[in-house]
Formats: C-alpha cells, sequence, structure tokens
C-alpha cells in the first residue's frame, strides 16, 4: 500500500491543486490532503473552512482514495502518524522548484524515509496561485475556472465580503 500526503496552505483550493491531486490519485492507494496549521501565516480562510472545501472538492470530483485532513507541527511527524512515505508537490516553474528542493532537502534531514515527487503544472495552470484567486476575487472579479466548480460559489462570497 503506497500511502502520500499532498501538504499546502490551500487558501483557497485552485484548480491547479486539483489538477496535482488527480495525477497523485492516480499513483498512489491512498493520499491524505493535509492543510497546514500554519500559525505563523494570516490565512483568508480559516483551517476548518479549507478542509471542508477540500472534502467537498474530492466528493465532487470522485476521488474516493483522498481524503482531507489538517495538521500542526512537523511534516514527517503527521506523516509518520497517517504511514505515509511520499509527499506529493506541485512544479509551476524553475521558482517553485528552487524552494520546494530545500524543503524537500530539510524533510529527507529530518526523516531519511520520506521521498518527494513532484507533478508540473498542467500549461493553463501554470500561472495559477492561491494568491491569484483571492486577488481577482476580492476584487469582485470572475473566478470561474480557476477554482472547483464546487467550491467556485462559497470562495467568491466569502472574498467579496472582505
Ligand atoms: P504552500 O504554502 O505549502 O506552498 P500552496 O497551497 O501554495 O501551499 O501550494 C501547495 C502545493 O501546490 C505546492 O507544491 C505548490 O507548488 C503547488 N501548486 C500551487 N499552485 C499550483 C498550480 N497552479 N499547479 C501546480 N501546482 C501548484
Amino acid at each position: 500500500m503506497s500511502t502520500a500526503v499532498y501538504p499546502g496552505s490551500f487558501d483557497p483550493f485552485t484548480n491547479g491543486h486539483l489538477a496535482v491531486l488527480k495525477c497523485a490519485c492516480r499513483l498512489f492507494d491512498t493520499v491524505y490532503v493535509g492543510v497546514l496549521n500554519n500559525t505563523g501565516k494570516h490565512c483568508a480562510f480559516t483551517l476548518d473552512e479549507r478542509r471542508a472545501m477540500i472534502e467537498s472538492v474530492i466528493k465532487s470530483e470522485g476521488l474516493n482514495n483522498a481524503k482531507a485532513d489538517a495538521f500542526g507541527g512537523l511534516l514527517v511527524d503527521y506523516m509518520s502518524s497517517v504511514g505515509a512515505e511520499y509527499i506529493v508537490r506541485g512544479l509551476r516553474g524553475p521558482a517553485d522548484y528552487e524552494y520546494e528542493r530545500q524543503v524537500e532537502l530539510a524533510n529527507l534531514h529530518l526523516d531519511g524515509g520520506v521521498r518527494t515527487v513532484y507533478f508540473s503544472a498542467d500549461e493553463k495552470y501554470a500561472f495559477l496561485s492561491s494568491s491569484i484567486v483571492r486577488e481577482i476575487g476580492s476584487l469582485d472579479g470572475d473566478i470561474n475556472g480557476l477554482v472547483p466548480d464546487a467550491i467556485n460559489k462559497i470562495i467568491a462570497e466569502r472574498l467579496n465580503k472582505r
């Protein structure tokens, strides 16, 4: 049984994240989407809102081997608590890789048993980030096509109110 964790802030979850998750679900038996309880970073959506939105995307997309979860503390500790050996991350370009490689090596240093697997962004989502969605949504722009349909309305309403 291969188990992976796809960790991230997911503030909010986008179609770029979803494309990565779909690839991971084809490769691994179980994929935990781990929303990071990042105490040092102010998020637009609460931890529970982010986790609940991912749960509804997983359900509407029929990704039966994916689970939405939340964690705090070290990723390697969370991985050992769910029995995962693989970390899933997405790459939009060289800038992402530079940062990701450093984190990959830090995780390997902490636990030599974990391996990071990267999926390249779909070309149409290579520009897409949660912060772009927050920016467009808070200016009342159209976020259709940028976030999964199942959570489009809730994201638009929440961002618009801010
Ligand atoms: P973090 O704060 O941990 O970087 P994010 O939610 O921003 O969390 O991203 C989680 C992961 O998804 C990262 O590996 C990031 O590179 C990847 N990612 C973000 N947007 C995209 C996208 N449009 N296409 C592919 N991967 C993406």
